[in-house]
């Protein structure tokens, strides 16, 4: 066995791996009792699992031993007795007899069952955490985002990038979310910051020569959590100089595809494009699940001069639901209740029949505007169509968040559909003091056939930012960005920063700027969302070793916490009193 690279000081090989190739050898393994049955008096079945599977033992005499104990067994690998072979069992043919068992750890008896069939409640599995990652489905989903993250490295080095370290302990970010902030004992009343992202530490190492960068990075934001997001969470960043955006999309297609390959054993389709105009359009969001069709279409044409007042807007989007006509009233009324949670003011719908369609505002419509509706989508007898009527872009809205209530799979179920969103508005809206928001964040270069529209028709102006989207889910996202001081100083000036905000914020950024800026462009991917879809998991914990709960606690080491008094003292920390 010597060479096997799992061979130790103290096992020879791991128990997953001991197959009937081996009869008749000696070995031991090592790994923690995952069952004990009693044979008689004087005869124990063990069954002793590690981190590849587990092998039979039977051990004569009298051994203590319990569930979860750690032990070292040495034993003749032998053919189990005819008829008690188990197939299921990688190690099933086999078993180790004649053994000596070592003790090396007692363990009291585990909180929970360590098997793939118990259904133990996510409280319990987080406070044993370490407990809970040694059952299968953990050991899978950690080991694949290993692979996953050494595929997307070994793709970006091979691609000439350099992966760079950039600090925890930071200044602050502009990515736009809530920050943590870190008091300084040297400094006292003085703060760092955790890092959003890495975003300006890499584009200063763009100015720093480094014109191919990538990192997995941590980032940090004080956000609400969900199944999708934690405060803390991980990134393969990418920062490029001298390219365009074709130029990311192909370096970080190739560490995604590559990555997927790996997992899941099949290389996808390269990565198509959408715009963002495109996808609110047909899908109603910037995050289009492209598993399953249900394209919206617009009929304001259709419904330009129309007398029913419901309809009387400025747009008039339908959605098809294939055999949606056998929806009960009440689940229509449950969708016209989402509908309005969402600002509608109404949802109308209707079942497409043999005589025609069925609906308490059918009477009220002309024939065109009947035969629009009965048309949408290629509409087919005993389908429902679903029809807002508002403002362009919360009737996209709208009606996209109803194709995903209806058609959408959890996330994780289904093909793997990718695409690119591009050319996202530059400001997402105008804020409570007036001021242009930024979509993505202040470094974003505009469109440059839009630059005149800054001042103009400002939320018109289209960015040189993209989205990777998987199933729905955002990925990651990037921009070209701004290298020139004129844009930049005018795009903050949109944003309602002044210049001594910009700065006071970001000075030691453009100030680097002044000594020679390359264009530049970037992207980072979000890895936890990544691996969870791969692992088939929809809530992202699921691939985390050591997650948070949904309201930010660590239920295994209880922080936050309070900190020692000396603690206090010595960060001359003062507390307000709650309230
Ligand atoms: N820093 C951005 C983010 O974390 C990604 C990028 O623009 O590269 O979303």
């Amino acid at each position: 066995m010597s060479e096997n690279y799992e061979s130790t000081s103290m096992r020879d090989l791991l128990c997953g791996s001991v197959d009937a190739s081996l009869i008749g050898r000696r070995l031991s393994v090592c790994g923690w009792v995952s069952k004990r049955r009693e044979h008689g008096e004087h005869l124990a079945f063990l069954d002793l699992r590690d981190r590849s599977g587990v092998v039979q033992a039977v051990v004569e005499g009298s051994v203590d031993v319990r569930s979860e104990y750690v032990l070292r067994v040495t034993g003749t690998v032998s053919r189990r007795p005819e008829g008690t072979v188990n197939d299921r069992l990688a190690t099933g043919e086999v078993e180790l007899t004649d053994c000596e068992v070592e003790v090396l750890s007692a363990a009291e008896p585990p909180p929970f069952q360590i098997d793939e069939r118990s259904d133990v409640d996510e409280q319990v599995r987080l406070k044993y955490r370490y407990i809970d990652v040694r059952r299968e489905k953990m050991q899978r989903n950690l080991r694949l985002r290993a692979v996953v993250n050494a595929t997307m490295r070994s793709a970006m080095m091979r691609q000439g990038f350099c992966e760079v370290e950039t600090p925890l302990l930071w200044a602050p970010t502009p990515e736009g979310a809530r920050e943590f902030v870190v008091p300084s004992r040297l400094h006292t009343g003085e703060f760092y910051v955790l890092p959003q992202s890495p975003q300006i530490a890499k584009q200063l190492l763009m100015v720093g020569g480094f014109d191919r960068y990538f990192q997995i990075a941590r980032c940090l934001r004080d956000e609400d959590l969900r199944a999708d997001r934690q405060f803390e969470f991980t990134q393969l960043d990418v920062e490029a100089s001298f390219v365009g955006q074709e130029d990311v999309f192909a370096f970080v297609s190739e560490a995604v595809l590559d990555a997927a390959e790996a997992a899941t054993g099949h290389r996808p389709e390269p990565i198509a494009t959408m715009t963002w105009a495109l996808a609110l359009d047909l899908y109603g969001t910037d995050k289009p699940d492209l598993r399953f069709a249900m394209v919206m279409q617009d009929l304001s044409e259709a419904f330009a001069r129309t007398e029913v007042k419901a309809f009387a807007a400025p747009t008039v989007k339908a959605l098809r639901v294939p055999a949606g006509a056998e929806y009960t009233r009440s689940r229509l009324d449950a969708l016209t209740e989402h509908a309005k949670s969402l600002g509608a003011k109404g949802l109308a719908w209707f079942r497409v029949t043999s005589e025609g369609l069925d609906s308490p505002l059918a009477r009220f419509l002309n024939a065109a505007e009947s035969a629009a509706i009965a048309s949408v989508d290629g509409a087919q007898v005993g389908d429902l169509v679903l029809v807002v009527a508002d403002e362009y872009e919360p009737a996209c809205k709208v009606l996209g968040a109803l194709r995903l209530v209806i058609g959408a799979p959890p996330v994780s179920q289904g093909p793997h559909r990718y695409i690119w969103i591009t050319e996202f508005p530059l400001f997402e809206g105008v804020d409570d003091d007036g001021n242009l928001v930024s979509a993505h964040h202040p470094f974003t270069m505009p469109h440059l056939d839009d630059l005149d529209l800054i001042d103009t028709d400002p939320l018109k102006v289209r960015s040189q930012s993209y989205d990777l989207v998987l199933n729905g889910w955002e990925l990651g996202s990037g921009s070209v960005r701004i290298h020139r001081a004129d844009i930049q100083s005018r795009i903050f000036a949109a944003l309602g920063i002044t210049e001594e905000e910009a700065q006071n914020r970001f000075g030691f950024l453009l100030g680097a700027f002044r000594y020679g800026a390359p264009p530049h462009a970037g992207f980072a991917v979000g890895i936890d969302r990544l691996v969870a879809i791969f692992a088939g998991e929809d809530n992202i914990r699921e691939v985390i070793a050591f997650p948070k709960t949904q309201s930010g606690t660590d239920l295994m080491t209880g922080a936050p916490k309070n900190i020692t008094e000396r603690q206090v003292r010595d960060l001359r920390l003062r507390f307000a009193p709650k309230g």
